[in-house]
C-alpha cells in the first residue's frame, strides 16, 4: 500500500489534518494507496512554499530553466516503464497505451516548452518619436488542476509551460488519479529541483481544488475537468480577477462522407470513439456518417467494435482497459440504458465483461454502439465520457454541420473525406476548437489547443500557454 503524500517545499510531508482517501485500482477494485486529504491549511502551506520560489525563479535565465525543464524530461525517460506501469494500474487504461502515448507525451512536454523559450521573442512596435517592446513577466504563483482521464499527460502539459514562464506552481491531481503526479513529485526531489517550485496537494476537490482557486497567493488557475467543475471554479475565480484557462468537456462529431477511404474511416471512427475507453475528452462519441454509406460502416464498425479485446490493462494486447472507478461505470451504464429507452438500438457491448479472479473485481465495460437515436436527445448531446458512442446517418453538408453543432459543447471535430473543397468547407463551419481531417489525435504542440462554447475558454499549446503563464508588459521608450 502507498503512502501518497502532499509535496511541500521539496518535502513529501502528511496532510496537517492527517485524514487520508482510499485510492482503487480500477482493474481490481483493491485499494493500492492511501492519499493525502488535504485543506485550506495544506494549501496555504504550499502558497507559501511557492511564493518564496517565485521570487528566486522569476530572476533565473532563460538557459536555467530550461535546462531544469530537460533534467525533468531525461528523468520522465529513465522511470517511463514505471510510469507507464503506474499510470495503468491506477487509471485502468492499457499499459501498452500509457507506455506509447501517455509518459513519451510528459516527457515531450518539458523538451517542448524548453526548447520553445529558448526560441521565444516578443513583440517590438516603433513609433515616430518612441519605441515600444513587450516584456513577458510570470504570474506568480499559479494553481493547476488536472482530471483523471490523462494523469501524467494533462499535469505536465501545465507544469512544464508554467515553470519555463517563471512561475512557482500548486498543484492538484485528480484523488482518482494521484499516482503518477506524486511520481512527478519524487522527480523533483530526485534531481535536486529548487524547492517549493512544484508543490502538490492531494484531495477532494471540493475541498483542495476549491481552496486552490480560492487562496488570494494565487494569480492564475488552469483547469481541465468537466464543464459543471469549470462553472465553479469560474465563478470563484472570476470576483477575484485571476488568469484563466478551462479546458472543459466535449461531445465530439465524427463525420464520415462516402466519398472517404472507407477502411481508413471505419478505423479512426474506432480509435476517436474507443480510445482510453472512451474517456478523452477529444473522443469522438458521436458518429454522423452519409446515408449511403451509412449501413455497411455501421457493420463494419461493430464488427470491429465488438472484437476488441477488454480485460487485464497491464496485458500488452488488451485495447480496452477498465473505467475509472465504479460510479463512473455507473454513470456510463446508465447512459446505455437511456439510449434503450430513447429508442437506440444497442449494437453491440454495454454489458460487463465476465473476467477472471483478480479483474472481476474491477470496472470493466463492453465498448458499446448504439444507433437509431434522434440526435437530438439526450444520448446523443450530454457527454458520457466512457466507451459508447452514437451512430446517425445524415444527407447533405448542412444536415451534418446542423447536427454537429447541435450540441452545447464545441472541442474537437474530426472530418473523414476524399474531398479537400469540402473538408475546407465544414472545417471552417464546424464551431469546435479542432477540426481534424482523416485523421484523429494528431498532435503539434505548437498549435492552438481549447475549446469554444461549454467546453472551455482560452487556448493552451505552444505560445498559448506562454502567454497564459506570463503577463504581457509593454515597455514605452520616447527618443
Ligand atoms: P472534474 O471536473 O470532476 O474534476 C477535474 C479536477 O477538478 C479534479 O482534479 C477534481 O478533483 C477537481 N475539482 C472538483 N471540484 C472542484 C472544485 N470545486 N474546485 C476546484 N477543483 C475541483 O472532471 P473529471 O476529473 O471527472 O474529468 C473528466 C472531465 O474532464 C470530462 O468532462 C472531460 O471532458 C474533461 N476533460 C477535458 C479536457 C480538455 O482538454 N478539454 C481533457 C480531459 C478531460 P477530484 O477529482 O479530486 O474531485
Amino acid at each position: 500500500m502507498t503512502e501518497v503524500q502532499n509535496f511541500i517545499d521539496g518535502s513529501f510531508v502528511p496532510a496537517k489534518g492527517g485524514e487520508v482517501l482510499a485510492n482503487l485500482c480500477p482493474a481490481t477494485g483493491q485499494p493500492i494507496a492511501r492519499i493525502a486529504r488535504s485543506k485550506m491549511a495544506d494549501v496555504d502551506a504550499a502558497v507559501t512554499a511557492a511564493t518564496a520560489a517565485a521570487a528566486q525563479w522569476r530572476r533565473t535565465s532563460v538557459e536555467e530553466r530550461a535546462e531544469l525543464l530537460e533534467r525533468i524530461a531525461d528523468a520522465i525517460a529513465k522511470h517511463a516503464p514505471r510510469l507507464a506501469a503506474l499510470e495503468s494500474q491506477d487509471q485502468g487504461k492499457p499499459v501498452s497505451l500509457a507506455a506509447a502515448v501517455d509518459i513519451p507525451r510528459a516527457e515531450q512536454n518539458f523538451r517542448f516548452f524548453a526548447g520553445a523559450i529558448r526560441h521565444d521573442h516578443t513583440d517590438f512596435h516603433p513609433m515616430e518619436t518612441a519605441f515600444n517592446y513587450t516584456l513577458r513577466r510570470p504570474v506568480g504563483v499559479v494553481g493547476l488542476i488536472t482530471p483523471w482521464n490523462l494523469p501524467l499527460y494533462l499535469l505536465t502539459w501545465k507544469v512544464a509551460p508554467a515553470l519555463a514562464m517563471g512561475n512557482a506552481i500548486v498543484a492538484k491531481a485528480s484523488e482518482l488519479t494521484p499516482m503518477t503526479a506524486n511520481a512527478l513529485a519524487g522527480i523533483f526531489q530526485e534531481i535536486d529541483a529548487p524547492k517549493g517550485l512544484f508543490n502538490l496537494v492531494h484531495g477532494l476537490g471540493p475541498e483542495a481544488g476549491q481552496a486552490i482557486v480560492e487562496h488570494p497567493g494565487i494569480k492564475g488557475i488552469s483547469f481541465t475537468g468537466g464543464t459543471a467543475t469549470g462553472q465553479r471554479v469560474a465563478a470563484t475565480a472570476a470576483p477575484l480577477f485571476k488568469k484563466l484557462s478551462l479546458e472543459l468537456g466535449g461531445k465530439n462529431p465524427t463525420i464520415v462522407f462516402a466519398d472517404c477511404d472507407f477502411e481508413k474511416a471505419v478505423d479512426g471512427a474506432a480509435r476517436a470513439g474507443f480510445a482510453n475507453q472512451g474517456e478523452i475528452c477529444l473522443c469522438g462519441s458521436r458518429i454522423l456518417v452519409e446515408r449511403s454509406i451509412h449501413d455497411r460502416f455501421l457493420g463494419a464498425l461493430v464488427d470491429k467494435v465488438s472484437g476488441m479485446k477488454v480485460g487485464d490493462p497491464s496485458d500488452r494486447n488488451t485495447q480496452v482497459g477498465a473505467l475509472v472507478s465504479e460510479a463512473h461505470r455507473q454513470k456510463v451504464e446508465s447512459y446505455v440504458r437511456l439510449g434503450v429507452e430513447e429508442g437506440g438500438r444497442l449494437c453491440c457491448g454495454g454489458t460487463r465483461p465476465e473476467l477472471p479472479a483478480p479483474f472481476d473485481g474491477g470496472f470493466f465495460l463492453k465498448p458499446a454502439i448504439l444507433a437509431g437515436l434522434d440526435p437530438e436527445c439526450r444520448t446523443s448531446t450530454e457527454e458520457i465520457f466512457g466507451p459508447v458512442v452514437t451512430v446517425h446517418p445524415f444527407d447533405t453538408e448542412e444536415e451534418a454541420l446542423r447536427i454537429a453543432n447541435g450540441v452545447r459543447y464545441g472541442l474537437a471535430a474530426s472530418l473523414w473525406t476524399g474531398n479537400l473543397s469540402r473538408a475546407h468547407r465544414m472545417a471552417a463551419e464546424i464551431d469546435t476548437g479542432m477540426v481534424w481531417v482523416n485523421t484523429w489525435l494528431l498532435r503539434d504542440l505548437r498549435v492552438p489547443f481549447g475549446g469554444m462554447k461549454d467546453s472551455g475558454v482560452g487556448r493552451e499549446g505552444g505560445r498559448y500557454s506562454m502567454e497564459f503563464f506570463s503577463e504581457s508588459r509593454n515597455i514605452c521608450i520616447s527618443f
